[in-house]
């Protein structure tokens, strides 16, 4: 009989176990063998634990109902982002990145009609992304899915415990026909391009036909690579250390719906609401504050108590040139990492496995260099530059004088031809529309994104038109729209209930 193709996936954090999933779904009625091996001596990163939208359709693929994964991860809903902090522009002191594609097309007319009317001195809101997403989502309790039907859908993301959603994951891929083995490997054995098996410590010698390398910044594998290259951002995003805490939740305040991304002295601190915590982390350059300064900074802006435990971290932010090399697929922190921002990590991670099931066919001949390099590492190269290109006008456009951090984020930061252009396109209140869709996948970002993070930070052309009165009635329109909407969704908390009620009543 034939021996099944053998895939080896290193390492269990979010990404092996995620990698472990989709593959097993694909492939488990197939000849492959899957196993994924772990070290318990060196452990997780155990931080990520906010989505974007794209999370959904991994759920999807494998048929896991949200009532059945989110109370086993103490999973909350995420509607988009806040950014408090980060513009000091009068009235656009706080701006949101909303989850909310449909309205995608007119998002754009209706922040430059409000840009106007402020401009005339007539009522609108003061930051449009607050006008157009508050009476739905807000910042307050609101879950994205309507109790009634709306004209169109709210798109989402989620908050979850990683290590509650590692252990889900691993028992989902066990029973799936994962092999599992926790070991720590000590050698990787090559012929040139091709890995032909890992040593590890207790079991020894692991051949295998194909490698995922899932082994975080370490990059065990794809490390090895004869020559392996990555590609720092450091020029660009100057973030390369986080200090992390949990703290309690609050049960007196409403769950929010949202990521707190709140600008502080030479970086950012995040707000993850789970159902049970919040976990917070100041993201910040080491070029400008030491750890001690971050932690202290941390402790103060939360008010820790001393007993409260911190966890330090670095970043190596980046991304590999060739995310496929030979007879190894890099993915998770392995393949590279832009830092969290916008909380894009799983969704690269979800991409490159996608992408890889779509190019790869176990056991047939080997797709050779040329075609990898253009279906598949071109791509996961434009996407992660595409994201890139996003956070990274986050810092170009802030407008804090506050400190070094803050001038050299706007002043020092390299950024692309791409990015530059859009912005002079905004400032000069060309058609950013068509350049939008020029650019179409290559800036990954949507542009209702686009559009709440130009004009969410008060930035807008100076020959914008003035307002007249059929403005100012488009305007309250939409307002009224939205408003009339409010009552169709229930509270965040009611619909987290629902799902634990319905994950109780489907035990055994
Ligand atoms: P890891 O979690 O580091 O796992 C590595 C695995 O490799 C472990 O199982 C380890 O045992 C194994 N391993 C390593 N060496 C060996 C060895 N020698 N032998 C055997 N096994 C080995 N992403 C998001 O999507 N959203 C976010 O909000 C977000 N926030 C983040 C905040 C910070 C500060 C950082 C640093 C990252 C964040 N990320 C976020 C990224 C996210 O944490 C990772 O993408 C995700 O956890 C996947 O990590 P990983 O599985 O690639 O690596």
């Amino acid at each position: 009989m034939k021996k099944p193709f053998s895939i080896l996936i290193v390492g269990g954090g979010t990404a092996g176990w995620m990698a472990a999933n989709l593959m097993a779904h694909k492939w488990g009625d197939r000849k492959v063998s899957i196993t994924l091996l772990e070290s318990d001596a060196i452990g997780t990163i155990g931080v990520g634990e906010g989505s974007t939208p794209y999370l959904k359709g991994f759920f999807k693929t494998l048929g896991i109902a949200e009532s059945e994964w989110m109370p086993a991860c103490n999973a909350t809903y995420k509607c988009g982002i806040r950014f408090p902090h980060w513009s000091t522009v009068p009235g656009y002191e706080s701006y949101y990145h909303p989850f909310f594609s449909p309205l995608d097309r007119e998002i754009g007319q209706v922040f430059f009609n409000n840009a106007s009317l402020r401009r005339s001195g007539l009522d609108a809101p003061a930051n449009p992304t607050d006008f157009f997403h508050a009476p739905f989502l807000s910042s307050n309790a609101y879950a994205p899915l309507p109790e009634q039907p709306l004209p169109f859908e709210l798109d989402y993301g989620y908050h979850f415990d990683a290590g509650l959603l590692g252990r889900f994951l691993r028992d989902r891929a066990k029973s799936a026909g994962v092999r599992h083995i926790v070991d720590t490997i000590s050698s990787v054995e090559r012929k040139g391009e091709t890995i032909e098996a890992v040593t590890a410590e207790d079991t020894g010698r692991h051949p295998a036909d194909f490698f995922v390398d899932c082994s975080g910044f370490r990059a065990l594998l794809l490390g090895s690579a004869p020559g392996y290259q990555f590609r720092p951002f450091h020029e660009t995003l100057f973030n390369n250390a986080a200090v992390t805490v949990q703290i309690p939740r609050d049960d007196h305040a409403p769950l929010l719906s949202e990521t707190i991304s709140e600008g502080l002295s030479s970086g950012w601190m995040w707000r993850i609401p789970l159902q049970n915590r919040t976990g917070c982390g100041y993201v910040y350059s080491d070029r400008f504050l030491s750890a001690d300064g971050a932690e202290s900074e941390l402790r103060k802006t939360l008010a820790l108590p001393d007993s409260a435990q911190v966890n330090h971290l670095r970043m190596k932010v980046g991304r590999v040139e060739e995310h496929w090399q030979g007879n190894c697929l890099g993915v998770g922190l392995s393949q590279g990492f832009i830092e969290p921002l916008e909380a894009t990590a799983l969704m690269l991670v979800q991409f490159t496995i996608e992408h890889f099931l779509e190019a790869f066919s176990p056991g047939r001949p080997e797709v050779d260099h040329a075609s990898r390099e253009k279906v598949f590492n071109q791509r996961i190269n434009r996407l992660f530059d595409g994201v890139l290109d996003y956070v990274a006008g986050h810092y170009k456009l802030n407008s804090r004088d506050d400190t070094p951090y803050w001038r050299a984020a706007r002043e020092e930061i390299v950024i692309s031809d791409r990015l530059r252009a859009l912005i002079d396109c905004w400032d000069k209140n060309s058609d950013v529309d068509h350049m939008l869709d020029q650019a179409g996948e290559e800036l990954v970002y949507s542009r209702a994104s686009w559009y709440s993070l130009l004009a969410g930070m008060g930035r807008f052309p100076k020959n914008l038109r003035r307002a007249d009165t059929g403005l100012q009635q488009e305007s309250e329109e939409v307002r009224r729209f939205c408003t009339g909407n409010l009552n169709r969704f229930r509270s965040h908390q009611a619909q987290l209930d629902q799902l634990s009620l319905a994950r109780q009543e489907a035990e055994p």
